[in-house]
């Protein structure tokens, strides 16, 4: 087996970055481990490596106030009058008869207009960059938090806030950064498995070989994690042109001392900010050993794939929003990164889901399995990737020995 990796080190999106004693994700990256043999199994091979279990802490900074998440299921802690109109036209949702058309319609006829036009929508749209209309009623699958009235007023009751919600509510995170489960994905391959710097820039079919700057390698079978559109353009098979999705630009920025204590991350719906989410890694990691106790964020914005960055700009804006929000006060920046994730949210249509099908069947017949986030261009976590892959390469096991 050989892993040809176009990048410099292999990790993908789940890779770290130490800068002037800070620790930083591709954004924060985060998991939540349904089943417990493969946390089990990871942990094993991270020996001496801290694995935090931390409660989230997460939150909606909505009008000045902070709303905990999700926003569908705290109302009650809006201002009484947005309160009111959020609950009348929750009652009196336009539901239909009809199924919904699209993911925006299903808010709108499952939460009704005012929670729709507060929080679901303009923060939906700030991360996809589309017209929520456009994409599939399923679009973020099970990471969307649904709730029908009866939860909404249910929550209502007094509770520990913004605990227990979700498909994250708590999750798991390794001192050394996200790029340590990779580095337990890694530990038992031979250490020439995986060749960096190394991209497949074509892929013949026919001849089943695949060529890269560097030489032509011959296949029985490629499992490939590129994007299904690039890989589709690898292997000259043409596709109709119905995948979109948006980048993502994170600023991860170190300052000189502590922000806000109680939070992982922050949610603005608020178009006249940049970013549609702010996370504080440093309430996430205990401060390494001899560092002060420093604020450490990750910024997201979102946008649409052929948009251009003037990074410098970009981030000025970005700290000025950070105070226009008091996050930032009178802390100095002392070191920042950035990373463009390009694609990062698909967008899932019922055009690109026929046509995510019909290709991945149509190379699979020729050996190559599309797999991953992008490989399958749909929404799921780390976990997602590494059950959907153990079941591929059983599969392949299975059907060689029954050959
Ligand atoms: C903003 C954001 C936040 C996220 N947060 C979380 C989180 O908290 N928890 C979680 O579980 N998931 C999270 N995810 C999802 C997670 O990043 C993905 O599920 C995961 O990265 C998918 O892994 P992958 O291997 O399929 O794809 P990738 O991580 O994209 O890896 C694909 C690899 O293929 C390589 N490659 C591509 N083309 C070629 C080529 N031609 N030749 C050779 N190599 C090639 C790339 O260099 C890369 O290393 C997040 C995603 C985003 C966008």
């Amino acid at each position: 087996m050989l892993v040809v990796e176009a990048e410099a080190e292999p990790g993908g999106y789940c890779r770290t970055i130490h800068r002037a004693g800070f620790v930083w994700d591709y954004s924060g990256h985060f998991f939540h481990f349904k089943d417990p043999a493969i946390e089990a199994w990871l942990r094993a091979r991270m020996p001496g490596q801290e694995v935090r279990t931390v409660v989230r802490r997460a939150a909606i900074r909505y009008a000045g106030r902070d709303i905990d998440f999700p926003f569908q299921k705290h109302i009650h802690q809006l201002p009484h009058d947005e309160f009111l109109e959020c609950l009348v036209e929750l009652y009196f949702r336009p539901t239909g008869d009809a199924p919904p058309r699209s993911f925006g319609d299903m808010l709108y006829r499952r939460f009704g207009k005012a929670i729709t036009d507060k929080f679901l929508r303009p923060y939906n749209e700030k991360l996809y960059a589309t017209d929520l209309d456009r994409l599939d009623v399923d679009a973020m699958g099970r990471f969307f938090p649904h709730a029908d009235i009866a939860d909404i007023i249910a929550n209502m009751r007094p509770r520990t806030p913004g605990a227990g919600e979700g498909y994250n509510a708590t999750f798991t995170y390794p001192a050394g950064g996200a790029v340590q489960y990779i580095h337990a994905l890694l530990r038992d391959l031979p250490a020439d498995t995986v060749s960096c710097g190394e991209p497949a820039v074509a892929i013949d079919l026919a001849a089943r070989e695949v060529a890269t700057p560097r030489r032509r390698i011959p296949f029985d079978r490629i499992v490939s994690s590129a994007p299904l559109p690039a890989l589709a353009r690898l292997c000259g098979m043409p596709h109709a042109p119905v995948f979109s999705a948006n980048k993502v630009l994170v600023y991860n920025l170190g300052f000189d001392k502590k922000g806000p204590r109680d939070l992982h991350w922050l949610y603005f719906p608020d178009r006249s900010l940049a970013f549609y989410r702010v996370g504080f890694y440093d309430n996430i990691l205990a401060p390494a050993p001899g560092a002060a106790d420093r604020m450490s964020l990750y910024v997201e914005i979102g946008a649409a794939h052929d948009a251009t960055f003037h990074i410098d700009t970009l981030r000025a804006r970005v700290l000025g929003d950070l105070r226009h929000a008091s996050i930032v006060t009178d802390h100095r920046l002392v070191s920042h990164h950035h990373v463009v994730l390009d694609p990062a949210y698909v967008h899932i249509t019922q055009a690109s889901l026929v046509e995510t099908a019909r290709l991945k069947a149509a190379l699979a017949a020729h050996g190559v399995h599309s797999v991953g986030r992008y490989g399958g261009w749909t929404y799921c976590s780390i976990e997602d990737n590494l059950i959907e892959t153990r079941a591929l390469a059983d599969a392949l096991v299975a059907a060689d020995l029954a050959q």
